[in-house]
């Protein structure tokens, strides 16, 4: 079984756990020290016991908070090297820098990173694997690549960047040149760019579905899980959105 949860998702701070066997480790951590600890003991997990956490890329919603915490709890983190040369903090000591295209493993998981086109300087996002199971996690991605569906096709489990609706972010309050970013090939995925990701994959195995990163001004969860529903020719309870400051409760992935 492989089993995670969310601290919570969205632009004012991201941070995911997964566990699988002995192993347990955390994916971003864009919450402050006092944030992130509780929310993690609301989920049972004493932050000591985590093996890794491992950094998508250098925004601050994602990496705002992984050198205190890593600090005060003698955490391990993983990052690319260009994400490590984003990053002004040289105060964690254990930090391992490693490339996109090659994966590793922490204890009993496997953790295979992959590219994304996002505005930072060398962002990655993850599949964790363990017993055949995979969860894919994919957010802060402006377009979707042939590489990007090979990695999350066949995933037990996903969690998935539904940033924006396209017509919400173009008549919304953001000045123009946000809105261009946000929009943008190197930006977030929208609803439809999502969807359509899910059309391009194999969903055959997915037992959970998990929507993220959801924008509070260009988004709303039903228009989310719409476009979801329609591209998954399902509206199962298993196909959520984690929430900014609920995150997700702890769900469990099981071999079929
Ligand atoms: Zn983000
Ligand atoms: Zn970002």
């Amino acid at each position: 079984m492989i089993r995670f949860a969310m601290l919570g998702s969205g632009s004012r701070g991201n941070a995911t756990l997964i566990e699988a066997g002995n192993t347990r480790v955390l994916i971003d951590c864009g919450f402050n020290l006092g944030v992130t600890e509780a929310r993690m003991q609301n989920l049972g997990i004493d932050p000591a016991s985590l093996a890794a956490i491992l950094v998508t890329h250098e925004h601050g919603d994602h990496l705002g908070g992984v050198a205190r915490l890593a600090r005060r709890h003698g955490i391990d983190v993983w990052m690319t090297a260009g994400t490590y040369s984003a990053w002004g903090d040289r105060r964690v000591e254990s930090v391992h820098q490693f490339s996109p295209h090659a994966g590793w493993r922490i204890g009993d998981l496997d953790i295979q990173p992959y590219p994304v086109p996002h505005d930072a300087r060398e962002p990655c996002q993850y599949v964790l694997a363990f017993g055949g199971l995979r969860v894919g996690i994919l957010s802060d991605a402006g377009a979707v690549t042939p590489h990007m569906q090979q990695m999350l096709s066949g995933c037990d489990a996903l969690m998935l960047e539904c940033n924006h609706d396209a017509a919400l972010l173009d008549a919304g309050p953001y000045p123009y040149s946000l809105k261009q970013r946000v929009g943008g090939g190197f930006g977030h995925l929208n609803n439809e760019q999502s969807a359509g990701l899910l059309r391009a994959v194999d969903c055959s195995r997915l037992q959970h579905l998990v929507l993220t990163h959801l924008s509070e001004t260009n988004n709303r969860p039903d228009l989310a899980l719409a476009a979801v529903h329609h591209a998954m020719d399902s509206d199962a309870s298993w196909i959520v959105c984690a929430h900014q400051d609920e995150g997700l409760a702890w769900r469990e992935v099981v071999s079929a």
